[in-house]
This record gives structure tokens, sequence and C-alpha cells, in this order.
């Protein structure tokens, strides 16, 4: 039977083996692949939470206040919760330096999208021209995904932004915050459409009302941030936990892999690995290899690889992220209203601004604030503790945050290399510099959310908005593009690698183009596509 070996649980890597599986391959998966500790309380409500878990305050803040966002803490108005840690916890053994970027990486079970916000954007035809296959592909995959995890959201005026596909469930019921803004975007439609070319409208999130494939429908209970209970929010790890029943399905955590060995011929023949506990080496005989570790990680591996392959390492250029800019807003038509806490806790809605090149467009998503850790946002008010808590349990129901995401090129500054220490280790440096035109992009755009905020009746207060560090937003992409024709150090649209026959790349490595989208959706389409084709 054909087999292919999987590096990684996350988003990109389950997908990538759910569609080997269905194809008939034997897929065995190797994974750092830490594991969550159980939910507590699951039936609970984030009310009921605090004030019936038996240490309340270890649980949201931890025993070391280690949640906590200290004053100073770069502006973040997002904070881990402490249970979360398993997630981003670092790898002894991956070793990074970087100037201009600020990486997160994940060695959990399930990868980065154990924490994820669940949005699922699709990404247009026009912002996949560089993509060399047919952007039907990608539609047909974007499909099949919204089945197997399930996505809510409604085809309305952000269509033509945010394409429709099959499976799209119905959207959530909406928080009232989120109601009152598009109330208020119906009424200032012509002025947000016309002038400003902002257009509003429901998010689309991997989450579902309804029970299906053993996950139960949301509730309402307020927790998404503290990891959802009923599994209503769609991770990674219910994929695998799914795949762990398929006869042909084998899952191989508490291993790093340290590269892939090719022969004379380019063609890969082994994978090297490390026991996690004890560091004992291993070695598995493949001539199918699919580099799910994420961007960063799967680069690196690349770059070990090649290095081992061919003495040196060369460097890979064009990493992209999107930037991120905050700007919390308060809603004067909420001002002293009632908070509603048994709520969903995340985007209900999008803000998108159209742009003259559509690769250009802005997306923005609409977090009305219910409960999360408010902590980072009293101590940016700028007043004393007292008069900052009153304020905020005044505007608490008025306060939301929209998250403003930027596209991103492959640049040449922008780059993975290796520096290899005396032992013979290898440390991954990350270089990101900024495209020189950023500036006055993101002033010009912020000054449009603002002004679109103002028409839905709403202020940004001075001095809050908060550009987020590169690397911040964790879509990171861009280093092994695809490529129609042969080049080194990119792949074909099958993502095989050109410089080593049978390493596929599946996860955003091989991304030519990162529009202003969370890539997450994609990540798993384009994965599910790769998959699909193994055999072509
Ligand atoms: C707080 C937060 C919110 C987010 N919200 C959104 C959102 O709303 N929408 C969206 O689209 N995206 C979102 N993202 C981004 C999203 O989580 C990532 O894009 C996505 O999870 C990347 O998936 P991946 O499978 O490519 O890699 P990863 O999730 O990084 O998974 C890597 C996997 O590889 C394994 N691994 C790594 N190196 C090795 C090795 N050497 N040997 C063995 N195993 C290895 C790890 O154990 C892990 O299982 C969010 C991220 C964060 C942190
Ligand atoms: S509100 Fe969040 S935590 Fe509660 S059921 Fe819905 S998705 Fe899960």
């Amino acid at each position: 039977m054909k087999h292919v070996v999987v590096v990684g649980s996350g988003a990109s890597g389950v997908h990538f083996a759910q569609s080997a599986l269905e194809r008939g391959w034997r897929v065995t998966m190797l994974d750092v692949g830490r594991s969550a500790p159980a939910a507590e309380l699951p039936q609970a409500s984030f009310a009921r939470l605090k004030s019936e878990h038996p240490d309340p305050a270890g649980y949201f803040l931890g025993r070391a206040f280690e949640g906590a966002l200290f004053p100073g803490a770069k502006g973040e108005y997002y904070g881990f919760p402490p249970h979360k840690g398993y997630i981003f916890a670092p790898l002894e053994r991956f070793a990074w330096r970087a100037r201009g970027f600020d990486p997160l990486l994940s060695f959990a079970r399930g990868g980065l999208a154990q924490a994820w916000t669940g949005g699922s954007f699709p990404f247009t035809a026009a912002e996949t021209v560089d993509f060399p296959f047919e952007h039907s592909e990608l539609q047909r995959c974007y499909g099949l995904i919204a089945q197997r995890i399930g996505v809510s959201g409604a085809v309305d005026d952000l269509a033509p932004y945010l394409p429709g596909h099959a499976h799209l469930a119905p959207a959530l019921e909406l928080d009232e915050h989120s109601r009152v803004l598009l109330a208020a975007y119906q009424r200032a439609k012509p002025r947000l459409n016309g002038e400003l070319r902002c257009f509003v409208g429901r998010s689309r999130a991997a989450v579902r009302a309804d029970d299906r494939d053993g996950r139960q429908g949301c509730t309402n209970l307020g927790r998404c941030l503290w990891g959802c209970p009923r599994e209503a929010l769609y991770t990674p790890s219910l994929t695998l936990r799914a795949l762990e029943r398929h006869p042909n399905f084998t899952y191989t955590p508490g291993v790093v892999v340290t590269r892939i060995e090719a022969d004379a011929a380019n063609r890969v023949r082994r994978v090297h690995a490390e026991q996690l506990e004890g560091g004992a080496a291993l070695a598995l005989d493949a001539q199918h290899v699919a580099l799910a570790a994420g961007t960063l990680a799967s680069a690196k591996l690349l770059l070990d690889s090649l290095r081992a392959h061919g003495g040196v390492a060369p460097v890979l250029t064009g990493l992209m992220d999107n930037r991120q800019v905050l700007v919390p807003f308060v809603n004067f038509a909420m001002l002293r209203k009632r908070v509603e806490l048994d709520s969903y806790q995340y985007h209900q809605l999008a803000l998108g601004l159209e742009r003259p090149d559509p690769r250009h467009y802005v997306h923005g998503l609409v977090t009305t604030l219910k409960t999360a850790l408010i902590h980072p946002i009293v101590q940016s008010v700028p007043f004393d503790l007292a008069s900052a808590l009153w304020i905020f349990r005044n505007a608490h129901a008025a306060l939301g945050l929209v998250n403003v995401n930027f596209h991103d090129e492959r640049r040449e500054t922008c780059s993975l290399a290796l520096e290899v220490e005396r032992d013979g280790s290898s440390k991954l440096l990350v270089r990101y510099e900024p495209a020189p035109d950023e500036p006055e992009r993101i002033a010009s755009t912020l000054r449009d959310v603002k002004r679109a905020l103002r028409a839905l009746g709403c202020i940004a207060p001075p001095g809050m908005t908060h550009v987020r560090p590169m690397g911040a937003s964790v879509h990171y992409a861009g280093v092994v593009p695809m490529r129609a024709e042969r080049t080194a150090l990119c792949t074909s649209p099958r993502g095989e690698s050109y410089d080593l026959a049978g390493l596929y790349l599946v996860d955003g490595s091989s991304f030519p183009f990162l529009p202003a989208k969370n890539l997450t959706f994609t990540l798993m389409a384009n994965a599910a596509r790769i998959a699909e084709r193994l055999d072509d």
C-alpha cells in the first residue's frame, strides 16, 4: 500500500492526512504533540465557572499569574489563558533568533489552531492569481473543509470579498452589540459603500449551532477563549481523534523530526527523528513525506535536510505574515447596557475595505466585548485603577475591537536561514523588513476604519490603537512558494519540492502570496488539495 509520512498534527497536517487516507494511502503522522489538560466543569457557563471552580484565580490567571498581561505588555489586548500554555510551550531543540519578527510556534497535538479564534475566510480568485492552479480547485476544497470542520456564516454584502462555498452553515445568533452595529450599518450603507468602499457583514467561523459528528452545538457558554468544552468551536485535535480510529493511520507523538534524507538522485528515502524523552534516534524509511510542521518549523526541516544532503543550507526568502492593527472602539448606543456574558466570544461581524487592486483588500474582524481577559483593557485606560474600573463597568457592553489585517507579499529582505553551532546543531534565523510603503498604507487605512466606525455610531478612543509586531498574527507563509515552472527552493503546483522529489510542503510555506485574511481555512483546503493529487 502507498505510504506517506506526515510531520505535524496542526490544521494542515490533519487535513492532508484525512484526504490521503480517503485516497487509499497509509499515513504515519510524526509529531511532538504535547497534549491538552482535560476540560474543567464542561457544562458550566463562564459566570458559573467563575463562581463554582474550586480555584478560579488559578484557572483564569494561573497559579503564578502567568495568564496576566502586565502594564506595558506591548499594548496587547489578548492574553492566553494559563491552561493553554501547552500550545505555546517552547521546544528546547528548536532554537531561533529573529530580527523584526516575533515568532510564535506550537508543538502541541493540533498545533496553533488549538488556540485559534476559528475565523475561516476563503481567498478570492483575484487574491490567488499567483497560485499556479485553477481557483476552482481551492473553491471545491473550501466546501470539503467546511463540511469536515463546520463553518458558519452568511453570503451577504461581503460576498464579493468572502465568496460563498458549499456546506456553509447558518451564522450563529448575533449578540446584542453586533446586532446594533449591523443595524447601524444598514442605515449608514450609502456613505460606507459609496465614499469609503467599506462593507460590513457576518464573519465566518469554524463553529456551528447544531450537534454533529459527536460535537455539541454552541450554546453561548462564553468560554471560547478558555477552550470550548462542547467542542462546538473546531480544533484540529478533533480531526486527529477521528483519524486515530482509521485502520491505516498511525499517530506517533513525542518525537521531533530532525531531517529528511534523500538519495543521490535527490529522492526522499528516510525520515530522521529523536524521541523527546531520552533523545533516542529514530529512522523511518519513506518515499513520500509531507511537511506540515508550520511554516517556520517546516522551513527549518527543509534547510537542515538540504544542509545534510548538499553540505550547505541556502537562504529561503519571501517570509510573509499579515500585519494586524487593533482598533478598540466604544459604541455610544450600547453605553450603560447590561453586558451579555453568556454569548459567543469571538468576532461575529467582519468589515472589508475595497482597494483599487483587489489583492490589497483590507479585512477587519469585529469583536464585541463580552467575556474576555479584561485587565489588559482596564490597564490601558489612561486613568488610575479605580476610575478605569468604573469606566470599564459602565462601558463594558459598549466596547469592541476591530482587528485590521493587511496583505503581505514576498520580498527578498524577509528570510529564513540557518546558523550552525560548533556542535553541529542549527538555529533558525528569522529576518523581516516591512514594505517601504507600509506606514503610509496603515495610516490611510486607519483613517478609513475610524471614519467607518464613526458612521456606525462609534469612536476609537485616541491613543489606544495598537500596531501589533510582525509575527503576532501567526499567519506565516511564503518561503518555498509554489511555481508552475521548475525553480530551485520552490514547489510544484502539487506542493512537491523541486529540490527533493517526494517531499511535499503542505502548510503555509508554499503560499506565493498572502491576502489580508486569516489563512488557516486555505491551509486546510490546500493541504487536502495536495493530498488528493498525490497520485498524479
Ligand atoms: C491566538 C490565535 C488565534 C488565531 N486565530 C486564527 C483565526 O481565527 N483564523 C485563522 O485562519 N488562523 C488563526 N490563527 C492561526 C492558525 O492557528 C495557524 O495558521 C494554523 O494553526 C497553522 O497550522 P499548521 O498546521 O500549518 O501549523 P501548526 O499549527 O504550527 O502545527 C505544527 C505542528 O507540527 C508539529 N511539529 C513542529 N515541528 C515538528 C518537528 N520538528 N517534529 C515533529 N513535529 C513537529 C507540532 O507539534 C504541531 O503539531 C490563530 C493563531 C493563534 C495563535
Ligand atoms: S460560546 Fe464558545 S465556549 Fe460556549 S459553546 Fe459556543 S463556542 Fe463553545
